[in-house]
């Protein structure tokens, strides 16, 4: 979005309720594919790029400069479907561990954010790279015991072959925490296929 439109924009003045609320912004097929600012949202709303999804009613009041209020949906549904190629999640400890829900892959422990360690199969000494095909949830103990050998030289074994997971399902499980309630009937459907 532009500073122009912003400027134009009759909700960017009255932050003071939303803060920097998010929306979630579905595809016309009500894909989730990620989470806006708000005042993006009301700028697709308003100029008739994004709808209501059908049958929804959680919303977030806006005070308009006008002095009345306005409805924003907490999820928009862009009007036009659009292609997006597959994206992967950022490979980050967090997701990671998320990926592997907190649980070792070599002992089946479960850790937490703390006490997780991220371990290299193929360790970082010998060439191992930062990708998800090379990064697995370890506790502390299996990764010290593991050090610098792989999985077969250690005689240790992955609980899953890792993968790389859809950006949704990382970010949908993240949302969950905070705004289960609001998202709930995509983030049920993103638990299914998860
Ligand atoms: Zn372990």
């Amino acid at each position: 979005m532009t500073t122009k439109r912003e400027k134009e924009d009759p909700f960017s003045t009255n932050p003071v309720r939303l803060g920097d609320r998010r929306v979630l912004l579905l595809n016309a097929s009500e894909e989730p594919l990620g989470l806006i600012p708000w005042q993006r949202a009301a700028s697709l709303f308003v100029s008739g790029k994004a709808a209501k999804p059908y049958n929804y009613d959680h919303h977030y009041e806006i005070a308009t400069t006008r002095g009345d209020t306005f409805r924003l949906p907490a999820a928009v549904m862009l009007v036009e479907y659009v292609r997006v190629p597959q994206r992967k999640a950022h490979v980050t400890k967090a997701n990671v561990l998320r990926r592997d829900r907190y649980v070792c892959q070599y002992c089946g422990t479960n850790v937490s954010k703390s006490s997780g360690t991220i371990d290299h199969i193929l360790p970082q000494s010998r060439g191992g790279k930062n990708t998800w095909t090379n990064l697995t949830t370890s506790c502390y103990k299996c990764n010290c015991k593991k050090g610098n050998r792989t999985p077969k030289e250690a005689g240790m074994k992955l609980a899953s072959e890792p993968k790389a997971p859809e950006i949704d399902v990382v970010r949908l499980r993240a949302v969950d925490h905070q705004e289960n309630a609001i998202w709930d009937r995509w983030f049920a459907l993103e638990k299914e296929y998860a």
